[in-house]
């Protein structure tokens, strides 16, 4: 039976900057050394690593330098040749060379193919095979659909009508400045710049709130625990990973064994980045500063700040309420099963609009509210993962930001009353961004593309 060739992004889930593309099946070795340059792959001994270069086919530019680990059938977790690309550069670097990858003939692995596969070719039995699935699952269920939806083109629908709606605009501007029938023709056509720059602007900002979801359900919550010592961060964590069941992957007969910890709390992936599972701070204020501190804290998606109930807040809780003003944070005041020391005035004052929780932790008491607030927090209720078109990939995602800048400068030109033609270089500048991203190059201009559509024929 003719299998195919199937890859997926398979990251350490870590501080460590290096994600892997891994492929497997009978031309994972000849998909890769297409477009790697370096030894030639086709030649090399099973189960050896070779440093090189992954290039982009279309523009022969240098997607990305890393180092490819060859494996050979039948010696390979899948029972077939598997080749791992890892990469250094980070997730935009590993996105782009997925791309490459699948542009070479690869399909994009399903939840636990991999595994699926492992199986079916006798490595490994079927219990080990369903207790892998199953985690591999819950973390990926929704991040698969992420990327299904964006390969169905989605996306790029959404971006060509955007795309459409600014071509339109600016011709419409265009002919109206060249053909005045009306003494106002330039007030109607600043009207009809704001209010199509505006429509546009909001769907764009749309796009990038829900991206931030869609890199939440791939990549997991990154989420910190903080507080003073004895507060019960340790407590919380055993409690978070014991309610939601921590799913540890563990892929045997890899060069590397990966680990990845994740709880899963009311649909929402949080990743438990350290050894420990979350990343526990201690005394990280006292130790590098309210400055620095916040460097760090910033990295976090999502941070779980525990108070106890049962002491005065002191200087170093005001120092960390301070380290995360503006980052996403729940408090958790926790102990409430003892006396009350705390000034719970004082609390709500600096926490501002951030939810509160109260828990006591002993007596399992809280956790479900903990739970609600984990959830609104980033999905505003419950996920709704059928209706809405999803951006995974960061390149798009800077894209995208890219043209919100330009669509603001816009809108923001039009307020001071500045000239048409000047507010139409941001505009312009926004159909060239998104262009970019559904891989509409450059080479037409704007004005091409408005003589080939409008025929303005002047
Ligand atoms: P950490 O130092 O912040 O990680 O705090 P731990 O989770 O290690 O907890 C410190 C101590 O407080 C332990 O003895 C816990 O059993 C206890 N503790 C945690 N939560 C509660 C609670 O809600 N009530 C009471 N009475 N004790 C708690
Ligand atoms: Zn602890």
């Amino acid at each position: 039976m003719e299998t195919d060739t199937i890859t997926a992004i398979s990251t350490p889930i870590g501080e460590g900057a290096i994600a892997i593309v891994r492929l497997s099946g009978p031309k994972a070795i000849s998909i890769t050394a297409n477009v790697f340059k370096g030894k030639n792959l086709g030649d090399v001994a099973s189960h050896t690593i070779h440093y090189g270069k992954i290039i982009d086919p279309e523009t022969k530019e240098v997607a990305e330098e890393v180092m490819v680990s060859v494996m050979r059938a039948p010696k390979t977790f899948t029972r077939e040749d598997v080749v791992e690309i890892n990469c250094h550069g980070g997730m935009v670097a590993v996105n782009r060379v997925l791309e490459i990858i699948l542009s070479q003939g690869a399909r994009l692995a399903e939840p636990g193919e991999f595994t699926k596969r492992a199986f079916l070719h006798g490595r490994i039995d079927l219990s080990q095979a369903e207790a892998v699935m199953d985690l591999i699952r819950a973390k990926t269920d929704k991040a698969m659909s992420v990327a299904l939806k964006q390969m169905d083109g989605r996306l790029s629908a959404l971006i060509r009508r955007l795309r459409q709606d600014l071509l339109e605009t600016v011709a419409h501007v265009e002919v109206n400045i060249d053909y005045p029938e009306y003494d106002d023709v330039e007030e109607m056509s600043h009207d009809m710049m704001r209010t199509k720059s505006k429509e546009v602007y909001k769907e764009v900002v749309e796009l990038l709130q829900v991206a931030k979801q869609g890199k939440i359900l791939r990549e997991g919550l990154a989420t910190a625990i903080i507080g003073r010592p004895n507060v019960g961060k340790s407590s919380l964590m055993n409690t978070l990973v014991q309610e939601n069941k921590a799913i540890v992957t563990e892929v045997p007969g890899t060069t590397r064994d990966i680990i990845e910890e994740y709880v899963s709390v009311r649909g929402v992936p949080l990743r438990l980045v350290d050894t420990a599972g979350i990343r526990e701070t201690e005394d990280i204020v006292e130790k590098i500063g309210v400055e620095r501190s916040r460097q760090v804290l910033k990295e976090s998606d999502l941070i779980l700040f525990v108070l106890n109930y049962n002491d005065v807040l002191s200087e170093e809780d005001e120092k960390l309420f301070k380290a995360i003003e503006g980052l996403d944070y729940i408090v958790i005041i926790n102990k409430t099963d003892l006396e009350q020391k705390l000034d719970l005035d004082r609390v709500y004052e600096l926490a501002a609009e951030k939810p509160i929780v109260i828990t006591s932790l002993v007596k399992e008491e809280g956790v479900n509210e903990l739970e609600e607030a984990i959830a609104k927090t980033f999905f505003a209720g419950d996920i709704d993962t059928g209706d809405l078109t999803y951006v995974s990939n960061v390149r798009h995602i800077q894209l995208l930001k890219q043209a919100k800048q330009a669509l603001e400068d816009a809108m923001e030109g039009l307020e001071l009353g500045l000239p048409l033609d000047v507010v139409q270089i941001d505009v312009t500048r926004t159909w060239e961004l998104l262009g970019e991203i559904i891989g509409d190059t450059a080479s037409d201009s704007l004005i091409d593309q408005l003589f080939s559509q409008f025929c303005l024929g002047k």
